[in-house]
């Protein structure tokens, strides 16, 4: 659950006054400055003096605009939020491609479709996740566009909108499977399920799409592309052609523009991961997202080396300690183990060194964390601990408590730090990303929880088409009410049962 705490609801309308978070390494100081920090949670408090992703809203809505410039005038521009927004914050980036402009949202499941409706994004969302019987009624109740690969989930979806009695037919999009084999129509199946959906009640075919492997295999994504215009073709001969066929993502975009059709489907531009190819063809976009984290302490390498692992820093050397590792998805860079992958990494290291790193090509593997600060960037040599990192600074004049930040290839990973949300260079908005605990309880059986049932936050189990079960709720466990009581702490669901669970060993009910 993301928890978004809006700095300007509290105070003058302009965030606090210092300068931007990070930017003059005093970020930390600036939102701590906030009369609002006092109602927020204290673990977010915490989290933020250890480590935060930075956002610039700015830079997503202007990645959306460069986009938009590239697009064919009336093609339609779906962003994808997917991967909690390629790890910016789906909530957050749902909103500024809404509001700047882009006629609908996508992503992969169910579960981030319902977080954007319950935020209050109302936007068109497709969800690329397929319904199953069970979870049909959520596509028809928030009005989400579905995703369909099958006659028969076209079926169940009509009559489940007959027997709800949805007021406007639910959009569905009928994906075919050109080869990547994450599901989906064969090619042979789309015209006859088309023929035979005209008449259907309470679904409305909108579109018609398809996913290609072109980030990795351009070529044959280009010939599928082929047999997929060919299909199109063959249906609009036969007058079934659905009004919306889409299939370019990112990389297909840039590299066969007469692949947008209708709409284009696009994720990794929009923040900031562009493939070359994409600057060659005037399509710049720029990284909205920093990771930045505090160092919580600097000294030197005494005589044993230092780490688990050791051997990366020499007697001496300075040492730098920061408080992220694999609890917080980062990864070292791949280690070499085996002389042939030595045999390559000198290879590019001698390429490198001769300023030959175009020759490299966009497949090699991704490069390894670097370190900046200021204006000094490093690669990261060192070790990663469950919490910890341990790296030689060398070549960065560090202290405790100053803020560096790390690049790594993607911030998917550290997804669940905080998100400090910049608009003109001040923050605007946090997102806190909690796990809540709640009790599984049965109807009948249960004694009187303190703070009633899940009630208004979880889809109550009794009238949820996939509820928790027979006759089984969830409540919090903590009984919370604010979002800062209501946070408990991964270790405190191991701790044992609370007040209001199940007072016997017979009142269990996991089944
Ligand atoms: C992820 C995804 C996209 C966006 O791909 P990018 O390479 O991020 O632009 C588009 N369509 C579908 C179905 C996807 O899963």
């Amino acid at each position: 659950m993301t928890v978004e705490h809006h700095l300007q609801a509290s105070g003058d309308g302009q965030g606090p006054a210092a300068g931007p978070a990070g930017s003059d390494g005093k970020g930390i100081a600036s939102l701590f400055a906030t009369d609002t920090l006092a109602t927020w949670p204290d673990e977010l408090a915490a989290t933020l003096a250890r480590a935060r992703i930075e956002v610039d809203l700015d830079m997503l809505a202007a990645n959306l605009a460069a986009v938009r410039r590239f697009l064919q005038p009336g093609t339609r521009l779906l962003a994808v939020v997917k991967g909690d927004g390629y790890g910016v914050g789906a909530e957050m980036a749902a909103r500024t491609f809404a509001a700047a402009g882009a006629d609908a949202l996508g992503t992969a499941t169910l579960e981030s479709a319902l977080r954007l409706r319950r935020s209050g994004i109302t936007a068109p969302i497709l969800v690329f996740q397929p319904p199953e019987p069970p979870l049909l009624d959520f596509w028809l109740r928030e009005g989400l566009q579905a995703t369909v690969h099958d006659a028969a989930t076209l079926h169940a979806l009509s009559q489940r909108a007959v027997a709800l009695g949805v007021g406007r037919p639910l959009a569905v999009h009928l994906e075919v499977d050109m080869g990547l084999g994450r599901g989906g129509l064969a090619p042979g199946q789309v015209a006859p399920l088309l023929a035979g959906a005209a008449s259907l009640p309470g679904v409305r075919i909108e579109g018609l799409y398809t996913h290609l492997p072109t980030a990795a295999r351009p070529r044959l994504a280009l010939r599928l592309l082929d047999r997929f215009l060919r299909l199109v073709r063959d249906l609009e001969e036969r007058g079934l052609r659905p009004p919306l066929v889409h299939c370019a993502e990112s990389h297909l975009l840039v590299l066969a523009p007469y692949a947008q059709l209708d709409m284009v489907r696009v994720g990794n531009l929009l923040y900031g991961y562009a493939p070359r190819a994409a600057r060659r063809a005037g399509l710049a976009v720029r990284p909205p997202s920093r990771l930045v984290v505090r160092v919580w302490a600097v000294h030197r390498a005494g005589d044993m080396t230092p780490g688990y692992r050791g051997g990366w820093a020499r007697p001496g050397t300075p040492v730098a300690v920061l408080p992220v590792g694999l609890a917080d998805g980062l990864r070292p860079a791949r280690e070499a183990r085996h002389w042939g992958d030595r045999m390559v990494i000198l290879g590019r290291r001698l390429l490198g060194a001769l300023g030959a790193r175009q020759v490299l090509g966009a497949s090699t593997a991704p490069p390894g964390p670097r370190v900046r600060a200021g204006h000094r960037e490093v690669p990261l040599r060192g070790e990663f601990m469950m919490n910890h990192c341990l790296f030689d600074a060398t070549g960065l004049p560090l202290a405790p408590g100053q803020e560096v930040e790390l690049l790594v290839s993607r911030l998917t990973a550290p997804a669940h730090l905080p998100v400090v949300y910049l608009r003109g260079g001040r923050p605007v908005a946090v997102a806190w990303p909690q796990r809540q605990v709640l009790e599984c309880v049965t109807a009948g059986t249960a004694t009187a929880a303190p703070g009633g049932t899940a009630g208004g936050d979880a889809p109550a189990a009794a009238e949820a088409p996939a509820g928790a079960g027979d006759g089984q709720e969830l409540r919090p466990v903590t009984g919370a009410a604010s979002p800062g009581a209501g946070a408990v702490s991964p270790e405190a669901a191991v701790a044992p049962p609370v007040a209001g669970g199940p007072a016997h060993p017979d009142e269990e009910t996991m089944g």
